[in-house]
């Protein structure tokens, strides 16, 4: 499970997408440890390829889809 930290930063429903055999949808880590650097240098997690990671209070993991679409 340590070695796994940042690839459920990276996409938090890994589990679920494994789970439900859709591996192919899961949005990797891709080991750029931009997560890393902001802790070192005092701030939060955030993730390069999950703009949701540590900003969960003001943007959730999940979206709701638009009542209208747009182009
Ligand atoms: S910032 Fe980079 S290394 Fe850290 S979890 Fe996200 S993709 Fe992985």
């Amino acid at each position: 499970m340590i070695g796994m930290t940042r690839a459920h930063m990276a996409d938090p429903h890994i589990v679920r997408k494994i789970m439900a055999g859709q591996e192919t949808d899961i949005r990797p880590c891709v080991g750029a440890t931009y997560c890393l650097d902001r802790i070192y240098q005092g701030g939060d997690a955030l993730c390069i390829h999950n703009a949701a990671t540590g900003r969960e209070l003001t943007m959730p993991q999940d979206i709701e889809p638009a009542d209208v679409v747009k182009k």
